[in-house]
């Protein structure tokens, strides 16, 4: 029997996604150990990185850097045994001060030199106008804490996890990217969702639970809740691209590949099959996995696909998609190289399936 040769049968999935996760082992099984967050802060080699409202610490004048194409850029990193001395060797205050602890995991494969990492959750921490921490109702540990705080964040400068990812390794991209993505969930549910009741944060910083004992969440736990996503890169039968417009994009320039939240009840593949035809009018033939990569602004699970559209007959919805249209490589090139077109962001699973089809980087 004779088989039509399929694009899509030559692609490969993508091999590397930014913000996934690096090389750090997270040691998940130790995450419900009484007071583990003490024990791992005293341990030789623990640094302590910071996140506040979605936005990660680095040190002072490094913020600028982020706008230099090949400049590196670096988490700003306590040590562990310093900030534990700062809370007087037990982190009691940290609740009263809204301050998260996350155990990260650890990295090394020297068993004598294991690094392990916590991340400071501290967008709870009130602040007195711009960097003051909030002092008022605290006791002594209270006080020897946020002095200890006030003095690290004056050399932190804060930047956004999409802008730091292209200036730095895996691996903290990686923690960097846990920790937002905890830290906006975190933000998001102060209550308890079965009985309106405050949460407070269990499991090293990977849960919560209710505060109220008549409720199951205080029993059990809760955890974070993911949002997945769907983004396809369809391609015609001459395999040129589709690329379209967003109506909520601030740059009429910007152009990308199809995408949208899967809807309950439905699995990926369909969600990229609906999504492509609500937006584009097209309907879609093979549907093949690319890769996935978390977004977590503030939930969001990206899954990626690539898929052959059965027609070139484009209608877009206009509600949401206001432009889009089939790309040769050659037309491509043009329209970014005019400047008609702009790709979307470097940390983008988007951008590395657009690449993928073009064939080189962008
Ligand atoms: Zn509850």
């Amino acid at each position: 029997m004779a088989t039509s040769f399929s694009s899509l049968a030559l692609t490969q999935t993508l091999s590397f996604l930014p913000l996934v996760q690096g090389d750090t082992d997270y040691r998940a099984e130790r995450r419900e150990e009484p007071g583990l967050i003490e024990t791992v802060l005293a341990q030789h080699g623990t640094t302590v990185i910071f996140v506040r409202d979605g936005m990660l610490a680095v040190p002072n004048g490094q913020a600028a850097k982020v706008d230099f194409e090949t400049a590196a850029v670096r988490l700003a990193s306590v040590p562990g045994d310093y900030v534990l001395r700062g809370f007087g060797g037990k982190l009691d205050a940290l609740d009263v001060m809204g301050v998260i602890a996350v155990f990260l995991g650890a990295h090394g494969d020297d068993p004598d030199n294991v690094r392990q990492v916590v991340a400071f959750d501290v967008s709870g921490l009130a602040h007195d106008g711009d960097a003051q921490i909030d002092r008022k109702g605290g006791n002594q540990a209270y006080f020897a804490a946020t002095d200890l705080l006030d003095k690290v964040m004056g050399r932190f400068d804060w930047v956004a996890l999409q802008d730091f990812a292209p200036h730095s390794s895996a691996r903290e991209v990686g923690w960097a990217t846990t920790a937002v993505a905890l830290s906006m969930w975190h933000a998001a549910q102060l209550y308890c969702p079965r009985c309106g009741s405050p949460v407070l944060p269990a499991n090293a910083g990977w849960a919560q639970r209710c505060t109220n004992e008549g409720c199951r969440a205080n029993k059990s736990l809760l955890f974070p809740r993911v949002e997945p996503a769907v983004i396809v890169s369809i391609v015609d039968g001459q395999d040129r691209l589709l690329l379209q417009h967003n109506k909520a994009w601030k740059d009429p320039a910007r152009y990308s590949v199809c995408a949208g939240f899967v809807e309950a009840g439905e699995n990926l593949e369909h969600a990229c099959r609906r999504e492509a035809e609500e937006e584009t009018g097209l309907k879609l033939g093979e549907v093949k996995y690319l890769g996935s990569q978390p977004w977590p602004f503030p939930a969001s699970l990206m899954v990626a696909f690539k898929a052959r559209a059965l027609s070139v007959d484009i209608q877009v919805d206009r509600r949401e998609t206001t432009e889009a249209a089939f790309f040769t490589r050659d037309e491509f090139t043009e329209a970014l190289v005019s400047g008609r077109i702009v790709p979307p962001g470097k940390s983008t699973i988007a951008r590395y399936m657009i690449e993928e089809w073009y064939g080189r980087k962008l």
